[in-house]
């Protein structure tokens, strides 16, 4: 028997090896095997096994990792579908499928001595005090590990080594399994008896998970859209969609952004799975955990003990089998897309697993990417709605600020408002808390005048221009279209001579705040203040037993965080997100402010939030103020047709990197002309570009970049494959070829 292998080496190519006589039985499709190459032994994964090969002089198959084989058959289709849509080779997209403590298996499993009693023949013999202390441990514990009883008795080894001398414990050597949240106590959870909206969700999706394909006929769409104001119960459904399907004997995924998978959320899934009939073991999955941790978590689901599997992103690829259901919550989460090779969007590739195994994906949000709710316009996704607070809280009342009503009384920037400082004092004599958000990333990038809030825009594409400060120049990302850095806001009524010299960052508001509340107690939260987890736990520790009173943040402190004491959310500048050069930036805005509006009033007080803004009447922040998702959608859509944005378009964006400028220019220019005279005939493509990134130089690499769009971006990446591959650039430029990306930067 011979066996195919894709080395994880880039070659997209796969080779062939013989299983020898002692790994018969052993080597299957999916098995992750060690093969020599060269003079090297390289590991790959099996992609089938047959009898004969057309190769001669087949050497052997050295050793076989894990005792099941790892990559489940769906899984690895899953791969190759990868490999194809998003342009990148079979190995890399093969090696994204498994953690990496269970690719190299280095971690593998813990064997921990364990103390365990054996049962009495007789009387207790005379034991001596220390030994009848340890003893009387034992006896109580059944079984422990050892370390653990030498630090309960303050004991050493060789003591405990006497007992089992004289037969009255055994010393055993046991796998100990790394359970990440071993010392938690969770409470079980029932079933809610739930609202009709509730309901009504339910009975679809397990209609869904119950309906059986019939032979020669379309499958039924088994991807659902649940759209929920925050706090309408939608991880209720999830729930009880999950028992459904545990019911009907298969396996779940739940998808969460990165930085929402809080041990709150765990623990609501853990809760109610930790007993009764259906009971299962919850494995999660993400970059948190140590690689022993991650090993022992995927393979409780390769084994089946656990059925559920909750994570992040790369969770979509846990061997769930047979799956039955697949949840992504907050769908619209940019931290789905992978930013590195493979750059996948697990929710996409939720949908295509789907798919593939018969299993019903659901798609949760309080504010549906675009896409996703153009598809149910569509009527690819079935929408469900519950438009109601769950626990018939109210949402909060969200007020704006016009900052240029602000600013024109004082001379710096204003960072707080008269009613933004007002709204923090009455917290504070109330003893309630606040949380003020300030959204940082892309900040700069635009130029936006602080006075009459005027925003320099491409007159060919609709996004903002970027502001290269270096340079003084503005320019469009998308088309290339350059103009210089005007000396006095162009906006006639206005001609502020500031125009140019904005900047803040959330150091700069943590002392504005101390300044203005000396006795408040502040604390900030964002990627420079947390190096470790341990901090983000602590600082919302902190919070949650009232030793804060404001926490100031960035994006991370937006989601999923439940507290019910804070009544106040304040956003220093809703702009911020407004004016990136991205056609996604007034929906990024949308989310962001309802998101962050949706943190206030989970308790007994109604919330309230303030909205800082320069361009208060923008209809991103007008519809997130009225809480109002349709009618976003209903002119944003509207927008992105005119542009032939997505959803209307899909757009592939190649990216060329390198270190001399000139040279970046040069092999876009080339790109560009390849691609001209390759997909000439491909109807529907608009080409955009080369024109140089918004972040020109990152990282010290120059970037230029090409933007392709079109409705058919399946046949399109299979032609971009095929002419990217066939492209030779010099040995210092790189090509990145992104399908579907989620930012243009
Ligand atoms: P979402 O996931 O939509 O933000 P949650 O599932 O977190 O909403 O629900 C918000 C709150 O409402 C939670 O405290 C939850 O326990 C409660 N809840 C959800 N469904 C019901 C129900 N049917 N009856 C009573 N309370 C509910
Ligand atoms: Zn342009």
């Amino acid at each position: 028997m011979i066996a195919r292998v894709t080395l994880e080496l880039n070659l997209r190519k796969e080779f062939d090896y013989f299983i020898p006589e002692e790994l018969a039985g052993q080597v299957d499709v999916g098995s992750r095997v060690q093969v020599p190459f060269g003079v090297r032994k390289v590991l790959g994964c099996v992609t089938a096994v047959a009898e004969e090969s057309e190769h001669v002089k087949l050497k052997p198959i050295l050793k076989v990792i894990g005792a099941q084989t790892l990559v489940t058959p769906a899984v690895l289709k899953l791969a190759r579908w990868i490999g194809q849509y998003y342009c990148c080779s079979p190995e890399a997209a093969l090696k994204s499928v498994l953690p990496e403590a269970v690719r190299h298996e280095q971690a593998g499993w813990r064997e921990q001595l364990f103390v365990r009693t054996v049962p009495l023949t007789g009387e207790l013999p005379k034991l001596s005090k220390r030994q009848t202390d340890i003893w009387n441990i034992i006896e109580e514990r059944r079984a422990l590990p050892l370390k653990e009883l030498l630090k309960l008795a303050e004991t050493t080894a060789s003591t405990v080594r006497r007992l089992e001398d004289r037969g009255l414990v055994a010393v055993v050597s046991e796998i100990a399994e790394r359970d990440p949240n071993a010392h938690e106590h969770i409470l079980p959870t029932q079933p809610l008896a739930m609202s009709p909206e509730q309901a009504a969700a339910l009975a679809a999706i397990t209609a869904s998970i119950d309906a059986d394909e019939k032979v020669g006929q379309k499958p039924p769409s088994r991807t659902f859209l649940l759209h929920g104001v925050t706090g309408s119960g939608k991880t209720e459904v999830y729930l009880q969609a999950i028992a459904h399907t545990l019911e009907q004997n298969k396996g779940a995924i739940v998808l969460v952004p990165e930085i929402a998978l809080t041990p709150q959320t765990v623990e609501r899934f853990k809760a109610r799975f930790s007993s009764g009939p259906l009971q299962t073991l919850v494995a999660v999955l993400h970059s948190h955990l140590s690689a022993g941790e991650r090993h022992d978590e995927w393979h409780k689901i390769r084994q089946g003990r656990a059925r559920i599997a909750i994570g992040a992103r790369s969770a979509i690829f846990a061997p769930v089998q047979p799956l039955g259901l697949v949840i992504v919550d907050e769908e619209h989460e940019s931290s789905y897309k992978q930013e590195e090779t493979p750059r996948y969007h697990a929710r996409d590739v939720a949908i295509v697993r789907g798919q593939m195994e018969g299993a019903t994906v659901v798609l949760g949000s309080a504010t549906p990417s675009l896409e996703s709710f153009y598809n149910c316009s569509k009527k690819k996704y079935a929408l469900l709605q519950l438009p109601r607070r769950a626990d018939e809280k109210k949402l909060p009342f969200v007020r704006i600020v016009d900052m240029r009503q602000t600013l024109r009384k004082g001379k710096a920037i204003p960072i707080l408002s008269p009613q933004l400082s007002e709204a923090i004092s009455k917290r504070l004599d109330r003893s309630e808390q606040t949380i003020l958000f300030l959204n940082r990333r892309g900040y700069s990038t635009a130029l936006q005048c602080p006075l009459c809030g005027y925003v320099a825009g491409c007159p060919n594409c609709s996004l903002s221009l970027t502001y290269h400060r270096q340079e003084q120049q503005l320019r469009c990302h998308i088309c290339g279209h350059s103009a210089p850095v005007p000396k006095v806001c162009p906006e006639r009524s206005c001609n502020n001579p500031g125009i140019r010299y904005s900047g803040l960052g959330t150091q700069k508001v943590e002392e504005t705040l101390r300044n203005f509340f000396p006795h408040a107690q502040i604390a900030r939260m964002d990627s420079d203040t947390l190096k470790k987890k341990e901090d983000y736990r602590r600082i919302l520790g902190d919070f949650r037993t009232a030793k804060i009173d404001v926490l100031l943040g960035t994006q991370m402190i937006a989601k999923g965080l439940h507290f019910p004491n804070v009544t106040l959310v304040g956003i220093i500048y809703a702009d911020l997100a407004l004016h990136q050069p991205d056609f996604r930036a007034g929906e990024r805005t949308f989310q962001l402010l309802t998101q962050v509006a949706g943190r206030a009033g989970r308790g007994d007080v109604e919330g309230e939030v303030i909205v800082q803004a320069f361009t208060p009447f923008h209809p991103a922040i007008q519809y997130a103020r009225r809480h109002d998702f349709a009618g976003f959608y209903e002119q944003e859509i509207e927008f992105r047709q005119q542009l032939k944005y997505p959803p209307i378009s899909r757009i592939a964006l190649l990216t060329l990197k390198g270190r001399n400028e000139e040279k970046v220019k040069f092999s876009a220019e080339h790109l560009k002309r390849e691609l001209e005279k390759n997909l000439a005939d491909f109807r529907d493509l608009i080409l955009a570009g080369p024109a140089p990134a918004p972040l020109l130089k990152a990282e010290t690499f120059y970037r230029h970049q090409i933007m392709l769009r079109t409705v058919r971006m399946s046949a399109l990446s299979e032609r971009l494959g095929k002419v990217t591959q066939a492209l030779k650039f010099a040995d210092d430029i790189s090509l990145v070829v992104d399908i579907d990306p989620t930012a243009l930067s």
